[in-house]
């Protein structure tokens, strides 16, 4: 039985409680470290790059199959899973190398195995007991089911669609949202026929409403197919694949079933409620500063109710070290908190749709411009469809911005800075935007949006 204490003792090496780690040692606390499985989490391993990765070589094959319209000559003949897995796992193994030498640097203490927090500042690893002044709860989360729906065989989850060691020829996915649609664009640029099942109305339905259906548009035109607005009723296994039934009666067969209704919170029987942390549906509550209601417990990442994206689990665990050193950090809002769909085409946006905007401040308060990236020559160039939406107040900050098009995730660290800044579409316009750039588009928009259009 050791036993080891620590300034800070964070349970979970996930892009939360590594990011919480590492700003923490840099401000002179002691560290340990616990995780059951491999520093870098889902993000690393299992959700972000992998599947960028994925992504990155469909577009391979997108581009390749539309060569003869840029004057090349090529064919596609083929996907190499093997060589599209390698490509993969080396980026993934070279960041996971670049982690480890990252927390080594810094003088963390790794502890290997599972934790469950035993008392406020005790957490029990196999026979070690691991003692902090504060503990930081960075669990992460996990890929749900619904109700009846079974995981296994056919019917799959995201962390198993990265491992298939072929390419299926018909999927049906269950969930529009970021990983459904991610995957679907995946196996579509490899050719596999996709179907989607999306119980809400619209496909990535937590985007701007206009955005959404630009985006089913595009995902027509690939030929990926989708019913939205019907629940999923049941699902039949059989040696060929599997029959899934809605709600409505009707039926889509296929070769298998990924599940991507979203994912819940790891939390289960690690101790969190016995101790007296407050949970809600298993997730973990805290105030604004991500402390629990339990003193010198906090919690970081997918486990706090809202947005379960890496970079908000990067910015809690800087904020959670930064609040222990006493440096008083900004209060994180998840309004300002940047999101992108990694798919083709690609969604990103960050603050209010023009409907939320709306509902909040009034029509007459509200003044939108969606600019047509047609309008735009490096979009023309690339070959890429979409739109740049920009939200203000009329006279007042820009609250809102909604891109679709190629690639448009580059820009939205621009928008998140205009939009968390209260920047008003006239401070903006005398601002430069290099051409010919897809960034231009945006500079556009504002231009249009502080009423002196240019190409618009
Ligand atoms: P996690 O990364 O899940 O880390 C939790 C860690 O805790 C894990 O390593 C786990 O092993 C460990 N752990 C759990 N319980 C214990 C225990 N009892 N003892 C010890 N260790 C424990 N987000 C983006 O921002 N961009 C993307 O492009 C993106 N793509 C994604 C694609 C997919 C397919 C998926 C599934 C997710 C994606 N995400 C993306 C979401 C992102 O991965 C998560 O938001 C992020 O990983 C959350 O970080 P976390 O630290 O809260 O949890």
């Amino acid at each position: 039985m050791a036993e080891h204490n620590f300034d800070l003792v964070v349970l979970g090496g996930g892009s939360g409680g590594y990011a919480a780690a590492l700003r923490a040692s840099e401000l002179g606390m002691t560290v340990g470290l616990i995780e059951k499985g491999k520093l870098g989490g889902t993000c690393l391993h299992v959700g972000c790059i992998p599947t960028k990765a994925l992504l990155h070589s469909a577009e391979v094959a997108d581009v390749t199959r539309e060569s003869a319209k840029y004057g090349v000559t090529a064919t596609l003949e083929g996907i190499d899973i093997a060589g599209v897995t390698k490509y993969r796992q080396d980026i993934v193994d070279s960041k996971y190398k670049g982690l480890q030498g990252l927390i080594k640097m810094r003088g963390i203490t790794v502890i290997e195995g599972e934790g469950k927090l035993v008392a406020p500042n005790t957490v029990q690893v196999g026979d070690e007991t691991v003692v902090g002044k504060n503990i930081v709860l960075a669990t992460g989360s996990y890929s749900r089911s619904l109700p009846g729906l079974d995981i296994g065989g056919r019917v799959i989850t995201s962390e198993q669609a990265l491992e298939l060691d072929f390419v299926p020829k018909k999927v049906a996915v269950l969930g529009g949202g970021v990983i459904g649609v991610e995957f679907s664009s995946i196996w579509k640029s490899w050719g596999t026929d996709v179907t989607i099942i999306e119980g809400l109305p619209h496909l990535v339905p937590a985007e701007d409403e206009s955005v959404s259906k630009q985006f089913e548009r595009a995902f027509r035109r690939r030929g990926i197919k989708f019913h939205t607005g019907v629940r999923f009723k049941s699902v039949e296994q059989n040696d060929d694949g599997v029959v899934v039934t809605l709600e409505n009666g009707e039926t889509v067969e296929a070769e298998l079933l990924l599940v991507a209704v979203g994912r819940g919170p790891s939390t289960a029987g690690l101790g969190f409620e016995e101790v007296g942390v407050e949970m809600d549906r298993g997730f973990v509550l805290t105030n604004d500063r991500l402390a629990t209601n339990v003193e010198g417990v906090y919690a970081v990442g997918d486990i706090v109710p809202g947005l379960q994206l890496a970079h908000r689990g990067f910015q809690h665990g800087i904020f959670v070290a930064e609040e222990l050193a006493g440096l008083k950090p900004i209060v994180i809002d998840d309004l300002h908190i940047p999101k992108v769909t990694y798919s083709n085409p690609e969604v990103a946006s960050v603050g209010l749709t023009e409907a939320k905007a709306i509902e909040l401040h009034g029509a007459d308060k509200v003044k939108a411009y969606d600019y047509n990236l047609s309008g735009n020559g490096k979009s023309s160039i690339i070959g890429t469809a979409g739109s740049i939406k920009v939200v203000r107040v009329v006279d007042g900050p820009v609250i809102g911005v909604h891109m679709i098009g190629a690639r448009v995730g580059e820009q939205i660290g621009e928008a998140q800075l205009i939009v968390n800044w209260e920047a008003h579409p006239e401070d903006i316009t005398p601002l430069l935007h290099a051409h010919p750039t897809q960034n231009e588009a945006l500079g556009e928009a504002f231009l249009a949006l502080a009423g002196k259009p240019l190409h618009a």
